[in-house]
Parts: structure tokens; sequence; C-alpha cells
């Protein structure tokens, strides 16, 4: 089989060393006789590894002690839900800045919750997406401020929490970044992720969320109450055991490549080359403003459309994969996620510019 690499947005590349290690325990776990696939939620072989792999995201995350780490499913679309229903339960008020796709279904399925009203208090509509919204000043009272910290469609990333949500409680959907920079847990009041990006497999959906919010959230039904959830440790009902001991090899692998100060690093090199070639190329351009640039979802067009399907058919063929862009943007993406090596690329520069310069002229 010849190297390809995935680009995906997601489900996405998983790191090499991590699928190997999967196929090597998959018939029989920690010398049980059982495939992971088989085992007991109640057996103390998935609470071992449960706890190893809340542990390994505290390390890696640096999560405060103050804060519960939820393995949850329905992926971070239920979260939209989830944190309206949870949370929303002091003015009702939630505040979304718009940055695009994602945050848009976070306004939607917010806004189909009886007695919950969005305002959208920043949006990036005006810039097509193209760029972040600066955020103004909130004087009004909201249970909390929602943002999208990277818009896997648009290609857009917060480097850092903006000024004026500083005192505010924010609620993070990080799915296309977690654990790919350098956040700090604490600037947040709920983070939340799919997994199926920088974590494992999908059926997975990470929450750290701080303990103190758990107080006065209203009686839910199961399953989208964070207290339940908390008070059973995620196993609720059956927890999706695959994907979490995925994820668990991922945060050990992570943790043996120096954690998410070493990710950052990398990312920021790998975006950095793919970003220079576009900016060096007569035929490449990003729609996306320079300071407001996603270091794992790079979407770059030709301007032909014709073009643009023969840039992927011919990199499928190189082995170059799922580089078509989203179909709301168009053109080409890159998905740079923790798992894609460096080689993977350079690979995809090489082969930029020889596309170019067999269309040149
Ligand atoms: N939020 C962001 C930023 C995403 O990129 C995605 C999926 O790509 C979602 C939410 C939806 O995630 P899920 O499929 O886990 O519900």
């Amino acid at each position: 089989m010849p190297q390809v690499y995935n680009f995906a947005a997601g489900p996405a590349v998983l790191p090499a060393e991590v699928v190997k290690q999967v196929q090597q325990e998959l018939t029989s776990y920690q010398k049980s006789g059982m495939s992971i696939l088989e085992i007991s939620h109640r057996s103390s072989l998935f609470t071992n590894l449960q706890t190893a792999a809340e542990n390994d995201l505290r390390q890696l995350m640096q999560i405060p002690v103050d804060y519960d780490v939820l393995f949850l499913q329905g992926g971070a679309t239920l979260q939209f839900t989830m944190t309206a229903l949870n949370l929303a339960h002091k003015t009702g008020k939630i505040a979304f800045v718009d940055t695009g796709h994602w945050s848009q279904r976070a306004i939607q399925e917010a806004s189909l919750l009886p007695d919950i009203k969005p305002t959208v208090i920043a949006s990036g509509k005006e810039s097509k997406f193209t760029a972040l919204p600066d955020i103004p000043e909130i004087s009004e009272n909201f249970d909390y401020v929602h943002l999208t910290i990277n818009n896997t469609i648009e290609g857009t990333m917060y480097h850092q929490l903006p000024v004026n949500l500083k005192h505010q409680s924010v609620v993070a959907d990080m799915s296309s970044i977690i654990l790919g920079y350098n956040y700090q847990v604490k600037d947040f009041d709920l983070i939340y992720a799919g997994a199926q990006k920088n974590i494992g497999p999908a059926g997975l959906t990470v929450v750290i969320l701080k303990h103190e919010l758990l107080k006065n959230i209203p009686d839910l039904p199961a399953m989208l109450s964070y207290p339940k959830q908390v008070k059973k440790n995620s196993t609720l009902n059956t927890p999706p055991v695959f994907a979490i001991y995925t994820a668990g090899l991922v945060f050990k692998w992570l943790l043996s490549q120096g954690g998410v100060a070493a990710m950052q690093q990398q990312n920021e090199i790998k975006a950095q080359l793919l970003y220079d070639e576009i900016a060096n190329s007569k035929l490449y351009h990003s729609p996306v403003t320079v300071a407001d640039r996603s270091l794992t979802n790079i979407p770059f067009v030709t301007g032909s459309k014709e073009l643009d399907t023969e840039f992927v058919v011919r990199a499928t063929e190189k082995g170059l994969l799922n580089l078509k862009g989203h179909r709301l943007v168009g053109g080409m993406r890159a998905s740079l996620y923790n798992a894609m090596p460096l080689a993977g690329v350079k690979q995809l520069v090489e082969f930029m510019q020889q596309f170019e310069m067999n269309h040149e002229g």
C-alpha cells in the first residue's frame, strides 16, 4: 500500500502508532482474551482505562481540579442543546458570536428551546466569515457567551480569548482545535469538542466544565443533565468504550510527543509551510484574513472551479486525500490536525508547486 495522507476535516487522521496499537490489541485487550469491543463498561478493565484517559487529558490540558471532565455521546451538536438547557437558567439569555456555519448551528439549536433567547452580539457576516468579528464590551446580563474557537469550514480561529470576554462566562466549542493549541482551560466555564478530529474516533464528545456550574441546574432528563452525568462519571448508560479507549491511546501518544505545547509548535510549522506556499504562488489564494487564520483547517482556491476540481482529482491520485473544500465555501481545504505529519504537508506543498507549474500560461 503506497503512503497516503488524509487531509479530511473529520473524521480525521489518527496517529499511525495509535492505529497500529489498536490493531495489535483488538483481539485481546490486556491479555483478557476479550476484544476491547467486547469488554463491559462495568469491568475494572474499562474503569481503569477511563480513569487513565481522564487523568492524561487533565495533564495535557492542565485542567484545574475544580473542573469536571465528561465523556459523552451525541457529538458537539448535542452540546449546542445541552449547554443551553443546563446553563441558561438565570436570565434565559445567551450571547452568541456568529463566526460561521457551526456557530449558526449552535444558535439555531438554542433558539428551539422554550424560554431561551439567543442574541448575536457580533457577527462575521459582513466579511463573509473570512475574518473574526470584533466583540464589543458587554453590559447586558447573559447566562453565558458562546464562542466557536476554531471555525472548521471557514478556516478562522481565535488565538486567544477576546479581551471583552475576559470577565464573562464563556462556553467554547473547541471541536477542531482542542489539544492542538495551548488554550487556558481556566479562561472558560465550559469547553466541548466532538472527538473525531483531534481526539479519536467519532462517538465520543469531551466536555470540560467548572464544577461550580453544577449548582442550581434545573432537573433535566438524565442524558441531558450535566449534574447527573457528573454524578455517574459519564456512565449513566453504556458509554462508547472503544472511542474512549482510542482517545486514551491518543492522549498517551500526545504526552509522548511533548504535550499540547509541542503540538502547537508543530502545528504552527505545518500551517506556516502551507500558508507560505499559498502566499508565494500565483495560482492559489487564501480567502481568510491573515491574523485570523486557523492552524488546523486551511481553505484555499485557485479562482477556477474547473481547476479546483482537477486539483482534487490529481492530488487524490498522488495519495493526498480528502482535499475537496466544504460545499459552503468550495475550493480546497487541508485539515492539518495533530496527527498529520510534517512530511504530509511537505508532500502537499510539493504537489501544489508541480500542479501550478503544469498549469502556467
Ligand atoms: N462544531 C465544530 C466547530 C465542528 O467542526 C463540528 C463538526 O465538524 C461540529 C461542531 C459538529 O460536530 P459533531 O459532528 O460532533 O456533532
